[in-house]
C-alpha cells in the first residue's frame, strides 16, 4: 500500500498530518460531505455561519450540543492511534480541520486545531473563553458581559485563528512528509496546505476512499479508510 516510501521513511523526520472529519468517520461522528455527509440533511448556511447564529442563535446551540454529546461519547479509532504512534518515529504535527479532539484523547502532542474546537465557548463580543464542563441550563447561554457565548469554532466566512494559521503554514513548509487524510480538501483556507508542501518538494499522501480536488497532485494515493490504512503506515517506520 505504502511501497513508494518504503525506502523513503529513515530519512523522513518531520511528519505533517493534515486531518478533516473522515479521519473520525469510523468513530462514529458523521463527515460534512460524502457519502453519509451531515450537509445532506442540513443546510450548512442556517447553522454554520455567523448571520445563522445571529438569526437564530437557539437552532444553532441546539446543533452544536447534540454533534457535542455524539462526540463527547467517541473514541479514537485506530488511524487516530496510528497517527499517534508515529511520533516514536519522527517529529508529528497534527493540523485538523475537526473540533472533536479526538487527536488528543489518541495520544498526539502537537495537535493544531484550525477550525477551533466544540468543547470551548467563546463570547461573541467580549475576549471571555472557557471550556464547557457540563452542559447548560438555558439556551444560548448568557457571558458575564451580557452578550450571547458561542462555541469557539471556525464558521464558514470567518478566519482562522492567525497564530495557529501561520505556525501551520509554516510546518507544511518545513516537513519531509505530509498525509493528508479524511478530508475533501474543499475548504479554504487549510486545503493550500499541501500546496505549500508541495513547493518545498514534500512528499505527498492522500488517504481517501474518495477522490477529492487535489488527488492529482499527490505523490502516492490510498483509496481506503483511516483506520484500515494508517496502522499499515506506521509498520513500516517500526520495520526500518
Ligand atoms: P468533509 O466532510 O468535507 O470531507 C470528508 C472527507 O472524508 C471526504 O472526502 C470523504 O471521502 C472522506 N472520508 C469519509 N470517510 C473516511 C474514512 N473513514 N477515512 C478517510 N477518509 C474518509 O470534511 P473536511 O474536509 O474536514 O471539511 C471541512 C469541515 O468539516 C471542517 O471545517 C470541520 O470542522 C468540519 N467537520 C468536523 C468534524 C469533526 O470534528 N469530526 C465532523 C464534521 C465536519
Amino acid at each position: 500500500m505504502f511501497e513508494i516510501i518504503k525506502d523513503q521513511v529513515q530519512n523522513i523526520k518531520k511528519i505533517v498530518v493534515v486531518t478533516g472529519a473522515g479521519i473520525s468517520q469510523e468513530s462514529g461522528i458523521p463527515t460534512f460531505r460524502g457519502k453519509d455527509g451531515l450537509w445532506r440533511n442540513h443546510d450548512a448556511m442556517k447553522l454554520a455561519t455567523i448571520d445563522a447564529f445571529y438569526d437564530n442563535p437557539e437552532l444553532v446551540w441546539t446543533w452544536y450540543n447534540e454533534r457535542r454529546a455524539n462526540i463527547f461519547a467517541a473514541k479514537p479509532n485506530p488511524g487516530h492511534k496510528a497517527i499517534a504512534e508515529l511520533e516514536k518515529y519522527a517529529q508529528v504535527s497534527v493540523l485538523t480541520q475537526n473540533i472533536d479532539g479526538l487527536h488528543q484523547k489518541a495520544g498526539s502532542t502537537e495537535v493544531l486545531e484550525l477550525h477551533g474546537s466544540i468543547i470551548k465557548i467563546k463570547c461573541s463580543v467580549c475576549d471571555y473563553k472557557e471550556e464547557i464542563t457540563s452542559e447548560f441550563s438555558e439556551i444560548p447561554p448568557i457571558c458575564k458581559c451580557g452578550n450571547i457565548l458561542r462555541p469557539d469554532v471556525v464558521w464558514f466566512g470567518e478566519s482562522l485563528p492567525q497564530d495557529v494559521w501561520q505556525k501551520a503554514m509554516i510546518l507544511a513548509n518545513q516537513c519531509d512528509l505530509m498525509i493528508i487524510v479524511g478530508t475533501s480538501l474543499v475548504v479554504s483556507p487549510a486545503n493550500t496546505l499541501p500546496i505549500y508542501a508541495k513547493q518545498s518538494h514534500t512528499t505527498l499522501i492522500e488517504i481517501n476512499p474518495e477522490i477529492t480536488e487535489m488527488s492529482s497532485e499527490m505523490d502516492l494515493v490510498v483509496r481506503d479508510t483511516g483506520a484500515n490504512s494508517l496502522p499499515e503506515l506506521v509498520s513500516l517506520f517500526k520495520q526500518n
